[in-house]
């Protein structure tokens, strides 16, 4: 085995030249619902698209390896992605994850304690003593989300992999917000992880798909079988786009959490705001963590303004640059208000205990000029009445 090429060149180059038709430089596309079977009772290396696809199995490939992990199945969706993870937990299971989750997470996972699917235990993880209480629980499987969303909370992926272990748990990690460019929870012990490909991953807010990368082959075969049974597969034209995106992948990130790290300076100093959420701020709980645990800090950042829910709109409203629109991760920058869209479903009280206030604002930070991006977020800030 040739040894494994540096994360960067395979975002690059995994698949380039590759193909034995017409020596094409980038990987042709393969729409194909079906494969003619050479022979009777023979069939080829494809029969039918839900099952395996060329497109999206290279898309796997690169993102498994990109992971470190043994492989990964592509999905239509982010939400599908974490689903068919919980498809590995036994009926009944319990599930421990984190009570701040990303809203579709905690809708799906509330939806599937109540369809007796699994237990559910939603926890604060930075909370040592809940969290060992259900662990004491015997959990089937462990969600992680680190840095969460909105409140950019660090996870010690490494203290829980050890404590799962030790309860004979699988650990999960939705790595969405970093990316593989700036996180590789496998390195740290974690049995699965998953994308929303939908953000940093396709990195153009053209396509909704997810991913699941497994540890073990053993997990990457069964999740694979999974998916073909459920029929949650990623379509091939998203799966060639999401790994168009890819190639990008490192440069955009790079040059996106530059751009947050000035804007969370900005808004830190800032006499309208009363707090910012970015583990890049050296103030942040999950500085010295995500120091350790991270190849760099990301372009997701949130913060309160000091005003109520007045401000927020005269804010919202006033911002240029920034576009007011849920989702994350790609070029563009967008700003988003968590109560009343990523998190409403959610609901007051389980925000309260989150605490994800009125006034929390997010941003996914894009790839625009820094000033541009600053002067956008004083124009927000101009038409608060003081
Ligand atoms: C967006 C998102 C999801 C859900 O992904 P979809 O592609 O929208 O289904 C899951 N987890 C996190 C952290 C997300 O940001």
């Amino acid at each position: 085995m040739p040894n494994p090429r540096d994360p960067h060149t395979v975002a690059v180059a995994n698949g380039i030249a590759t193909d034995p038709a017409f020596r094409s430089v980038t990987p042709p596309i393969y729409l194909s619902s079906t494969f003619a079977f050479p022979a009777y009772e023979k069939a080829g290396p494809y029969d039918y698209t839900r099952t395996a696809n060329p497109s999206r199995d290279l898309l796997a490939d690169t993102i498994a390896k990109l992971e470190g992990g043994a492989g990964a199945v592509v999905v239509c969706s982010g939400m599908a992605a974490i689903d068919v993870v919980l498809s590995r937990a036994p009926r009944g299971g319990l599930v421990i994850a984190p009570h701040d989750c990303y809203g579709g997470t905690h809708r799906l996972l509330g939806t599937r304690q109540q369809c007796g699917q699994i237990e559910l235990a939603l926890v604060d993880l930075g909370d040592p003593a809940a969290l060992a209480a259900a662990m004491a629980r015997r959990p089937a499987l462990i969600l992680i989300e680190t840095p969460s969303n909105p409140l950019m909370r660090v996870t010690d992926i490494k203290a829980i992999v050890a404590q799962a272990r030790a309860v004979g748990a699988k650990v999960v990690v939705d790595n969405t917000f970093l990316s593989p460019a700036l996180q590789r929870p496998i390195a740290f012990g974690a049995d699965y992880v998953v994308h929303s490909t939908t953000k940093f991953i396709n990195g153009h807010s053209d396509v909704v798909g997810g991913a699941v990368i497994a540890a073990a082959k053993e997990d990457v075969e069964a999740l694979a079988e999974w998916v073909n049974i459920v029929g949650v597969t990623g379509a091939p034209f998203d799966s060639y786009l999401t790994l168009r995106g890819v190639r990008t992948l490192f440069a955009r990130v790079e040059r996106q959490q530059a751009n947050a790290g000035a804007i969370a300076a900005f808004l830190d100093n800032h006499p309208l705001v009363r707090a910012v959420y970015y583990p890049g701020l050296p103030s942040h709980p999950g500085y010295a963590l995500a120091k350790v645990q991270q190849a760099g800090f990301g372009a997701m950042l949130s913060f309160e303004l000091t005003g109520g829910t007045d401000a927020v709109r005269s804010f919202v409203e006033a911002i240029e640059v920034f576009t007011l629109a849920e989702s994350l991760g790609g070029v563009e920058s967008l700003i988003a208000h968590p109560a009343t869209m990523t998190h409403v479903k959610m609901g007051a009280e389980a925000r309260r205990i989150a605490g994800i206030s009125d006034s929390l604002l997010r941003l996914s930070v894009g790839m625009e000029a820094e000033a541009d991006l600053i002067a956008g977020l004083e124009a927000g800030f101009a038409a608060i009445k003081g």
